[in-house]
């Protein structure tokens, strides 16, 4: 079987098992879960806190409000949602769009690790402080210091920080200094990654 089929069944096994999960109370409140979508072999992946009630209605990441603007972020450097994949932390919605616990966030690590151990990218795209925090084990990130930096993660995976969508959607301002206007800065550099590893090249 072709390495990519062979991936996108092992990735479909994933989601299947996170279907089935009741491991951490957040089952009790979903009505779907949430596993990811996008390649199953791409060399960067887009991940979030967690799924919101469009997320929760559809089954699928970054669908709402905010995963229109990520869908537009992306568009605006030419990456489509296909040769990207994107997830969250925890694959079913907290109540209230709350932060996910330390434990459901550590209970539900294992599907987000089995998916980056399958897809295996070179740079995984954090979303939001509570992404970062959860890979860099560091409660006390802020996020417009880390914005734009690359962090040394496990070996040959590197972590970039880039402000939340939803972040995004409460200041809408686009003026040199906003957050939307670093955010045009740093998708621009996440395309670049993007284009070193599709040819090989290391970042
Ligand atoms: S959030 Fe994760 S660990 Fe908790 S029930 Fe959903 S899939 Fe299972």
């Amino acid at each position: 079987m072709a390495d990519y089929a062979r991936r996108k069944e092992l990735i479909q096994g994933i989601s299947r098992k996170i279907k089935e999960c009741i491991d951490c109370p957040l089952h009790l409140t979903r009505s779907n879960t949430v596993p990811g979508e996008g390649s199953a072999e791409a060399p960067v992946i887009f991940v979030g806190e967690g799924p919101g009630a469009d997320e929760d209605a559809s089954g699928r990441p970054f669908v709402g409000k905010a995963g229109s603007l990520l869908t537009k972020i992306l568009d605006s450097v030419g990456l489509s949602r296909d040769e990207v994949y994107i997830t969250n932390i925890v694959k079913c919605r907290p109540p209230k769009n709350r932060v996910p616990t330390d434990n459901e966030q550590k209970t539900c690590a294992k599907y987000l690790m089995a998916q980056i151990a399958v897809i295996n990218p070179t740079v995984i795209v954090t979303l939001g402080a509570t992404a970062l925090s959860f890979f860099l084990r560091d409660n006390g990130v802020k996020m417009t210091e880390a914005r734009g930096q690359l962090f040394d993660w496990k070996a040959n995976v590197k972590i970039f920080a880039m402000f939340h969508p939803s972040y995004l959607l409460r200041y809408p301002s686009r003026e040199p200094g906003s957050p939307k206007s670093k955010t045009w800065e740093d998708i621009q550099k996440v395309r670049k990654m993007y284009d070193r590893l599709i040819q090989g090249e290391k970042i």
